[in-house]
């Protein structure tokens, strides 16, 4: 571009220059040998380690006993830890708390508190003391009318409490604008409702445990006092220069670009993965792990993803609760941080068509209190009859609620994920790799019907332990793949609050645990001995889930065909899966095991209806406003230029060739106008409906796929246009500027 130099360029031009002249970052670097991250892991969190240390013992009791068996915490406990925690918090020059929630709207609320009090001592003097009492600690009561209840509250009765969720560590977040106290809670209505996504989440858990507890007791682990489920949440980002992205109006509104002509190079030569990471990115990195390790954020691993300018970040994994609260906070750090290195931080599932779009794949597992992963085959016959029987119940569960399980990942930004070549298909099917695929056809087939230790052995289960090297996990088309011991729910997408699969994966198994032991006591009647039993029922559950399993290509046509046959639910967009939760034999397991009630299920389908509505109509929106003032005027100057151009030349050859040129643009200008104009009037027909799930509906069915012809006609003519002419920065701007620097 030799533009590039001149005082006028232009904003795209400026924006170019900027990118690459990024200013350098100072980026504090105690991430070596000299300052080991042991020594400031956590530093910001007050978790169980500082409060065994900061609390008098038998207040470290007592919250011990909160934490195992849900007592109540006494109120001189509360007291203790509320000054505690505020004498630590001051030590570290805080000067406000919060309670911090996740609210249905998908992201993270907090409202801030000063510490300070003001006291009125003996002489009438007012003073201001540094306070934070019990109640502070244990409850709020943030305004929630403005907070989505899905219907759940009248607005007379809008009222909503946070209280403390002791299990998660309280944290602080600092940054230019000061220090705050965070302390995770949970948020509910009047009536006790849950208005946020922990809520849910700690019930599935309790519920989890419990039946889990129920059925191992039966099949021979009789001191097992809690299951817990764990989860390692991989992170994908994109990471586009903030000079780029200020003047790009779709990603500021949208977090996705509704137009753009995608550049000659994607990601088909496959160099970006595992590529060597440029170096102002690997700053930046640094950065983010600093500022997650001082949170007690296990960050592990990074690297390049497979599209340009994507990465990803994996945690160590951890029980799930920590670790959802855990992935949102890095969500926060991710784009917090990225603005002092001038990045922006795209956390949308599809920011860039014609490339990948970006997941978060779940690794979840369970484990009792010795710390045994149960999806671990181990070294005894009696470990490895385990492993098999709850994995099988684990296949039962996501076969038998399969449907759940989909809605739980829809969202719109997912939509465009899902089946696009790139992620799993919108159909949950479970692979297993070709070992264990062996071993469980041939339990299913009755060969084991005995199961003594040598026929368990005969049937390779005594040899099960290889199964954590069998390679053929690198199935990446399967939306629930056992990857050795853990499974990976790969279909969750990048901007996802992992609560709400994890709290519907965790219902499901509990419930399947459930009806597991009931049929177990039955068999125990009946069969020989109980390892026989135990491995009737898991038979049982492999034939009865069989068809969810499948380790062929996700990606391909004849596997939908195949899932047709099947019977398995296929839900390809949002709005087919959010009625899922209309259901009630669908969702009845969630009210059984007292996770979410009937009122609780439709306000999420009511909030997610109408995210889903406010999500298209901004879409929509913004793409119409980009066409009208950005894209229109720049085709007008172009066929302007080329009518200026037609009247200087002379041969008729030329004259001629010029023509075609301005026929072609003048084409794809008429597309743009016409298109528009529909577009303007279906959405204003869509949005005439006052029944918001037939605007969903119709806005998925209709509105978007006229938007995304309106896209072409708009890319089209980006590649007509002159570079000078066009305002937008392009794709091979925003996706490979980072790769120069
Ligand atoms: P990959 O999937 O790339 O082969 P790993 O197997 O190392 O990578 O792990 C991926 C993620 O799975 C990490 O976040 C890791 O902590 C997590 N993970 C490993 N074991 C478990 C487990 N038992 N439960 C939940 N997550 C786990
Ligand atoms: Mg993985």
């Amino acid at each position: 571009m030799s533009s590039v130099n001149s005082t006028n360029a232009s904003p795209r031009s400026q924006a170019l220059i900027s990118a690459l002249n990024f200013p350098k970052v100072n980026v504090e670097r105690p991430i070596s040998s000299t300052s080991p991250v042991s020594e400031f892991f956590g530093s910001m969190t007050f978790g169980l380690a500082q409060m065994r240390e900061k609390l008098p013992k038998d207040a470290y009791q007592n919250l011990l006993k909160t934490l195992e068996h849900g007592k109540k915490l006494p109120k001189e406990t509360a007291e203790s830890i509320a000054s505690a925690v505020k004498e630590w918090a001051v030590a570290k020059g805080v000067t406000h708390f919060c309670h911090w929630f996740q609210p249905m709207t998908g992201l993270t609320a907090e409202k801030h508190d000063a510490f300070i009090t003001i006291q009125t001592s003996y002489h009438s003097e007012l003073r201001v003391i540094e306070r934070f009492t019990e109640g502070q600690l244990i409850q709020g009561e943030p305004d929630a009318s403005s907070f989505p209840s899905g219907g759940m509250r009248s607005t007379f009765e809008a009222r909503g409490y946070t209280t403390w969720d002791p299990s998660s560590p309280i944290f602080i977040v600092e940054d230019e604008g000061g220090k705050t106290l965070c302390i995770p809670t949970v948020f509910f209505g009047y009536h006790g409702q849950a208005l946020d996504c922990k809520t849910p989440l700690l019930r599935s858990l309790e519920s989890l445990s419990h039946e889990a507890c129920e059925f191992l007791k039966l099949i021979g682990d009789v001191d097992v006092k809690r299951i817990n489920a764990t989860l390692g949440a991989e992170q994908e980002y994109f990471l586009v220069d903030r000079n780029f992205v200020s003047l790009r109006p779709d990603l500021i509104m949208t977090g996705r670009t509704l137009l753009g002509a995608s550049s000659p190079r994607g990601q088909q030569l496959e160099d970006h993965y595992f590529g060597s990471i440029p170096s102002r990115v690997q700053k930046y990195m640094q950065d983010v792990e600093f500022e997650l390790f001082k949170l007690g954020i296990p960050a592990k691993t990074r690297h390049n993803e497979v599209a340009p300018s994507q990465f990803e970040l994996a945690p160590i994994f951890e029980d799930v609760n920590i670790s959802a609260d855990h992935n949102t906070l890095s969500m926060d750090v991710l784009k917090r941080v990225a603005l002092k290195h001038n990045f922006v931080c795209l956390l949308h599932e599809k920011p860039f068509a014609g490339i990948n779009g970006s997941g978060k794949h779940n690794n979840w597992s369970l484990s009792n209190d010795k710390g045994e992963n149960l999806l671990e085959p181990g070294t005894t016959p009696h470990q490895n009859l385990r492993f098999l029987t709850v994995l099988s119940v684990v296949l039962k569960a996501v076969h038998d609620h399969a449907s759940l399980l989909r809605a739980s990942i829809a969202s719109p930004g997912n939509d465009h994920r899902l089946g696009a070549n790139e992620a799993p298909p919108a159909i949950i099917s479970v692979f297993l790799g070709s070992m264990l695929e062996k071993i469980c056809t041939e339990i299913e087939q009755g060969k084991s019907a005995q199961a003594t230790d040598q026929q368990i052995i005969d049937l390779g289960v005594g040899k099960i332990p290889n199964i954590s090297k069998d390679y053929t996990d690198r199935n990446r088309t399967s939306p629930f793949a056992f990857t050795g011991n853990k499974f990976e729910f790969r279909a969750v997408g990048s901007s996802a609050i992992v609560s709400i699969p994890m709290t519907i994966l965790n219902s499901a198994v509990a419930h399947t645990f459930r009806e597991a032991a009931e049929k177990l006591k039955t068999l125990l009647k009946t069969k020989g001995s109980r390892d026989e039993a135990v491995m009737e029922l898991t038979r049982q559950y492999l034939k009865e889930s069989h068809k969810v399993r499948f380790d062929g290509n996700g990606y391909s046509q004849e596997w939908k065909e195949e899932a047709k046959r099947r019977g398995l639910p296929i839900l390809n967009s949002t709005a087919e899966a959010l009625e899922v939760f209309k259901d009630e034999k669908a969702s009845s397991f969630l009210t059984k095991t007292n996770v979410l009630s009937t009122e609780e299920i439709m306000s999420r389908y009511h909030i997610s209806v109408e995210r889903y509505v406010k999500t298209i109509d901004i879409e929509i929106d913004t793409l119409l406003e980009m066409v009208q003032t950005l894209v229109i005027p720049s085709v007008e100057k172009q066929i302007t230029a080329l009518a200026h151009t037609q009247q200087s030349l002379n041969l008729t050859s030329l004259k001629k060739h010029h023509q075609s040129r301005t026929n072609k643009l003048e084409q794809v200008f008429d597309s743009i106008l016409s298109l528009q104009d529909e577009l303007i009037r279906l959405t204003d027909s869509v949005r005439e409906g006052h029944d918001e799930t037939a605007k969903m509906k119709r806005l998925a069915s209709e509105v978007q796929p006229l938007s995304f012809k309106l896209r072409d006609a708009c890319d089209a003519a980006e590649r007509l246009v002159s570079d000078d002419f066009w305002p937008l920065p392009k794709y091979r701007e925003m996706l490979f500027t980072n790769s120069l620097s």
